[in-house]
């Protein structure tokens, strides 16, 4: 028995009080139990007729007549019939039995209210343990305090009652992983919503784990297309970022994910789903937008909704990351999505005052921070030689009326790689995917684009900033000069072309086109609502007459100065005959 660090007192209960040789053959147990001397003291009971009971810290061994009892009955429930005839196997099952020292850890709840429990006697209880109560709820162990241990509980609390029993479990909570999971809604436990049936789970993970440590990591560098043109061409995203989804409610940040989800079709990337504090119907919702477009088959939805237990909304993020986790451990690609983190933090601090923990800023806990970022901290691209496998986070938060000074946007935004600001006022304008291209950023994902869409957008944000600053410089000008004006189509021309409708992921090829034919000012003098039905035009030619050139592009990711000119005279070429059949 190995040493047990912990410091020991036994109590040794009984009628009469033992003798030297009991006292002597209880310290040997002790000491082989423990490997350390247990100090044993003696109280006196009439409780334990005809024999003793020993508590060490929880553990309580039991060798009263009525302890031995129990430890019969539960070995004859074991005992197997045989053609009907169980008599000799009693006779012989009693005959050879003997009583053992079970160990077992059991507290009292003290109160319980809110889905939360107080519960004490579990003084070696972890935290993140799980406990079992009576009727087979269970809890987990949150807060632990000097003398009793808080938990919050995953089930009804009805059954758990003022002085029913507790037990401990010796497992931190953990959810059920696999390849089975792959097209189905799942709780945060792991348990099937969708009504397919069970899952046959390949094995068990725990939901908070350590992060991935440096040494395991590699620098981000491989792209994670999102199919979203604004997105790809300004703040690509990189296998193993984080980057936030920031904005107003109703301005797109689920699209803006669900189109990501879309467009790993084909791509050998899985994808999860984490929806937070939801509502039922919505979830439903995108299970069937991800079925309609073929992304359910490679994908997994994790749902804690509205109408769940605080405790539920808060381990759903977890258990996702641990989902992803099995997968990025076999050395494959991941994206997950956690829709979204400011219901989490809600969640959070529901459960923390109800544990009575003291509130901070916005009545926050103060270790909101630590909530999100020992999350975050669990994306990463991991190592060639452990398998090169990856996390793509994008943690969505909300924002009220634009603000992301407040509380929990500024902790996410310091904890990501970056974020994609939405703004209400693109989104009502018309401008959708609504992105703010000034307020956006992604700090490492430059490096994971491709050579080709890097050469392709060149100038296009600082372009779209020159236009933003004129646009409001001449927002009363009367008339303008013959070059502002020019200057001011052309930016126009190109927020045009960023607008993108949902579900239409955009390929590789079809960004670069775009790109290259824009920024040459090929679309000058194109009417702005006709934008993006001459881009529609153009990529089809391409798509038909040269598709040599999109296949190079999707496959080798590379644009010399050569394919770049001659997507340049093409486009003018085309943009020349479109003229001359007077079309535009
Ligand atoms: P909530 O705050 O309620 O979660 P949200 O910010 O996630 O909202 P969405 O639900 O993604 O926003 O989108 C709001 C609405 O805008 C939806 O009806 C969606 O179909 C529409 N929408 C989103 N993106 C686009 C787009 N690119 N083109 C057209 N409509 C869009
Ligand atoms: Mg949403």
């Amino acid at each position: 028995m190995k040493q047990d660090n912990r410091i020991l007192e036994a109590r040794l209960y009984s009628s009469i009080s033992p003798d030297a040789k009991q006292l002597e053959r209880f310290g040997k147990f002790l000491q082989n139990k423990y490997g350390q001397e247990v100090p044993l003291e003696w109280i006196e009971s009439d409780a334990f007729p005809g024999g003793f009971r020993l508590e060490v810290g929880n553990d309580i061994y039991d060798w009263s007549v009525g302890g031995r009892f129990r430890q019969l009955r539960d070995t004859l429930v074991k005992v197997p019939t045989k053609n009907g005839n169980i008599i000799p196997l009693l006779k012989e099952t009693i005959s050879s039995w003997t009583p053992e020292a079970l160990a077992e850890q059991v507290g009292e709840v003290i109160s319980v209210g809110d889905g939360i429990a107080t519960v004490r006697g579990l003084d070696f209880a972890t935290y993140g343990e799980i406990l079992l109560f009576a009727d087979g709820v269970r809890g987990m162990v949150q807060d632990i305090r000097t003398n009793e241990t808080g938990c919050v509980l995953f089930d009804d609390d009805e059954s758990v009652t003022e002085g029913s029993s507790v037990r401990r479990t010796g497992k931190t909570a953990g959810v059920p992983v696999g390849e089975n999971f792959l097209g189905r809604v799942v709780d945060s436990l792991g348990v099937p919503v969708d009504g397919l049936g069970d899952i046959e789970a390949a094995g068990y993970m725990p939901v908070e784990a350590e992060a991935p440590s440096i040494i395991d990591r590699q620098p981000v560098d491989t792209p994670l297309e999102t199919g979203i043109f604004s997105i790809d061409s300004m703040f690509p995203i990189g296998r193993g970022q984080r980057e936030l989804i920031i904005g107003d409610r109703q301005t797109g940040k689920t699209a803006i994910a669900l189109d990501a989800m879309i467009n790993q079709n084909g791509k050998n990337c899985i994808c999860i789903y984490v929806a937070i504090g939801q509502k039922t119907s919505s979830v439903v919702q995108i299970q069937q937008t991800l079925i309609k477009h073929g992304a359910m088959e490679h994908s997994i939805i994790v749902t804690a909704s509205a109408s769940d237990p605080a405790p539920l909304q808060y381990i759903a993020p977890y258990a996702g990351c641990a989902m992803a986790e099995y997968f990025m451990n076999k050395g494959k690609d991941v994206l997950i999505v956690y829709d979204d983190l400011s219901k989490h933090a809600v969640a959070y601090r529901a459960l923390s005052l109800l544990l009575d923990r003291s509130p901070g800023r916005e009545a926050y806990p103060g270790d909101v921070f630590y909530l999100h970022s020992r999350l975050l901290e669990r994306s990463a691209r991991l190592s060639d030689n452990i398998g090169g496998g990856s996390i793509t986070a994008l943690p969505i938060v909300e924002t009220q009326a634009g603000d992301v000074s407040a509380y929990i946007p500024t902790n996410i935004i310091s904890i990501t790689d970056g974020q994609i600001f939405l703004e209400s006022d693109l989104f009502f304008e018309g401008q959708r995917p609504a992105v703010n291209v000034g307020l956006s950023v992604s700090r490492v994902g430059g490096d994971a684009q491709t050579k080709a869409m890097k050469k392709a957008a060149g100038t296009l944000r600082i372009d779209l900033a020159q236009y933003r600053e004129m646009e409001v410089f001449t927002q009363f000008a009367s008339d303008l000069d013959d070059q502002t004006r020019e200057q001011l189509e052309y930016g126009q021309g190109l927020m045009r072309m960023l607008r993108q409708k949902q579900y239409h992921p955009k390929s590789q090829h079809e960004q670069v086109i775009t790109l290259v034919m824009a920024l040459a000012h090929t679309m000058k003098g194109i009417p702005v609502d006709d934008v993006n039905d001459f881009i529609e035009g153009l990529i089809e030619m391409f798509e038909t007459e040269h598709p040599d050139i999109c296949s190079r592009i999707d496959s080798t990711g590379i644009l010399d100065d050569d394919l770049k000119q001659e997507i340049i005279d093409i486009s003018a070429n085309y943009r020349k005959e479109l003229t001359h059949n007077g079309i535009d």
